[in-house]
Parts: structure tokens; C-alpha cells; sequence
């Protein structure tokens, strides 16, 4: 039998064909998910389910080689903690601390909620050392929490410890509109200029699931110093074209989203919003019988491409996306 998550032909050709001569050997990825379920049973996103119940280190470069066969892999992982309790916070984060200080190029993150003592925070920080933190909406008080200010799931006090810890914290910021939100922009510029030495990496271009978000809210953060985006799950090229000419290639970090990566399916823009496609909720096409779905993953890196072909980046800079913006960041060498 074949394993259904694994890559399909279709998959393979299509990164063959279009990837292969644009993906460079090595990869720093921004924004890769590991876990470990063992008390986790209904904690796991259900699109996660099918995949493996514990990522370590060799599971998770052999499923990122079904995306990018060949290269030399590692990366910035973000714990997951959807239950929302302190206990199975600290174990994923242990759990993530210790498979990704396995590799010398590999960093950990660590999970934060609204919910942890600021102080607990910095001894976890001293504790689990990682280079970077990982706070989500599902953490809010408010209801819902996609309304939410990002102070609300992200509090000064645990940004003044990034700073302090010199750590990255990735935002995947709520509200419909995301990054065009004028209540967005403000905490994004607020923390970022008050906090220099932390540096703030916004999730899925600044979550433009629509090109339009970046269109019309990325120049407002032009000029800040320790601002970064990642490429993850986005798959329309409108928006790594708008970060690549605002703030610069140098800001821009590929991000896979594993888990998400190997999901068969893709976002996209519609109006002034998004939509997720898959094989469950589109009928399939009148001249196929077979679902035409593939890795948003790979249709992410299409969009990636594209838009490095319209901005015109070198090689270099290609590379530059893929590993060296972020290596700098962590201070990766290699
Ligand atoms: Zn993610």
C-alpha cells in the first residue's frame, strides 16, 4: 500500500520541473512545527493527524525531504500547544528544545501564552534556551480570539524578555485584514522600536493570505530594524513581492509551515479574504477524474519563485531567503 502522505508523482514532477534549478542546497527553514502528542491526544490540529505523533529531528527531515528532496535541511521550530495549559506547554517546548539542539544548524522556539508568569518565561528562557518564541491568538481572553489586539496574546512584558534574551518571536496576527489593520501596525511598530533587540518575524507575509493586506499595510512598517516576514503556507506571489520591495530581500525568510506544508490543498485571495481549497470542499475538474490537489507547500514555493522572478533577485539573494537572512538572525553559521 502507498503512504498517502507521502509525495504523489504529480508532486514529484512538479518540483522536478519547476523547483529544482531554483531551490538552493541549503535551507534554514523560519517556521516548522514539531510536537509530541503523549498527552497531547486532542491537542493536535486535525490536519496534523495522519502525520507522525512525535516529530523528532529524522522524521521531520525525511518529510521535508518529500517537499525539498535533496537539500540540506534545518530549522527555527515552534512548538505547538493548543490546549492551553502550562504543563503540556512545557512539555512540547522540552520536547522541541531538545530535538532541534540535536542539530548545530537547528534552533528551538518556545511556546508563550498571556497566561505565564513573565518570570517564569525568563527561567524557562535560561532553562530550555531557545532562540525565539512562539505565541498564538488561541491564547487570547478575547472572544473570538481572531479579534483579538496583539497585545492580548502577546504581552510587553514577554516581548521586554526577547529583548532582553536578544530572541525572535514569531506573530501570526489575527484580524480579517491582518497586516492593513491600523491597531496591527501600531503594536508591530510599538514593540519593535521600544524593544530593538528582539526581532519580530510576522507569519505567512505578515499572514497577506491576500495580496492586499501587504498592498496596503506594509509600507506603514517600513524603517524598522528587527522586522522580518516568512514565507509560510502563503501561496500567491502579490505578497512576497510587496515585503521584498518595501522592506527589502533581506527580510523575507522561507518558512514551510510543516505541518501544513504537506496538506493537499492552497490558499486563496478572494474579495478581501481567503479561502482554503482542497479536494473536500471544490468540486474536481470537468477534464480530470483526479483530485488536482498537491503540497501547499509546493504551491507556496511556486508563488516564491514568481516572485523572484518579477523582482528580479539574483541567485544570491534566492539563497539569502532560503537560509542566510534567517542565519543571520540566529546566528547560524554555516
Ligand atoms: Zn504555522
Amino acid at each position: 500500500m502507498t503512504d498517502e502522505t507521502r509525495a504523489n508523482e504529480i508532486e514529484q514532477e512538479i518540483f522536478a520541473t519547476e523547483l529544482d534549478s531554483f531551490v538552493p542546497d541549503k535551507i534554514l527553514d523560519a517556521h516548522s512545527h514539531m510536537w509530541t502528542q503523549t498527552t497531547n491526544e486532542d491537542g493536535i490540529p486535525p490536519g496534523f493527524k495522519e502525520f507522525d505523533a512525535d516529530v523528532t529531528m529524522d522524521i521531520w527531515r525525511s518529510r521535508l525531504d518529500d517537499l525539498l528532496p535533496g537539500r540540506q535541511q534545518s530549522a527555527l521550530f515552534l512548538p505547538l500547544s493548543i490546549r492551553g495549559s502550562i504543563e503540556d506547554a512545557e512539555l512540547q517546548n522540552e520536547w522541541v528544545s531538545r530535538e532541534a539542539h540535536t542539530d548545530p544548524l537547528s534552533r528551538p522556539a518556545m511556546w508563550i501564552s498571556p497566561n505565564m508568569d513573565p518570570d517564569y518565561v525568563r527561567q524557562e528562557v535560561k532553562r530550555l534556551r531557545p532562540s525565539g518564541f512562539k505565541c498564538y491568538h488561541t491564547e487570547s481572553p478575547r472572544v473570538p480570539t481572531f479579534e483579538s489586539e496583539i497585545p492580548e496574546f502577546l504581552p510587553e512584558e514577554h516581548v521586554r524578555v526577547a529583548h532582553d534574551e536578544g530572541l525572535t518571536i514569531t506573530l501570526h496576527m489575527v484580524k480579517e485584514r491582518s497586516v492593513s489593520v491600523a491597531s496591527n501596525q501600531h503594536w508591530i511598530k510599538y514593540y519593535c522600536e521600544k524593544y530593538p533587540n528582539m526581532k519580530l518575524i510576522l507569519a505567512h507575509a505578515a499572514r497577506s493570505f491576500n495580496p492586499a493586506f501587504a498592498d496596503q499595510g506594509m509600507e506603514s512598517l517600513q524603517g524598522l530594524q528587527n522586522l522580518y516576514c516568512d514565507t509560510s503556507a502563503v501561496a500567491e506571489s502579490g505578497a512576497f513581492e510587496t515585503i521584498i520591495r518595501v522592506l527589502g530581500h533581506d527580510r523575507l525568510l522561507w518558512g514551510s509551515d510543516w505541518a501544513v506544508s504537506h496538506a493537499r490543498g492552497k490558499y486563496v485571495s478572494v474579495g478581501y479574504s481567503w479561502v482554503w481549497i482542497e479536494a473536500d470542499n471544490v468540486p474536481p475538474p470537468r477534464y480530470s477524474t483526479q483530485s488536482p490537489f498537491v503540497f501547499n507547500g509546493l504551491e507556496s514555493l511556486r508563488a516564491l519563485k514568481q516572485a523572484a522572478r518579477h523582482t528580479q533577485l539574483s541567485d544570491n539573494q534566492i539563497e539569502d531567503i532560503f537560509f542566510g537572512n534567517l542565519a543571520g538572525v540566529l546566528g547560524v553559521e554555516g
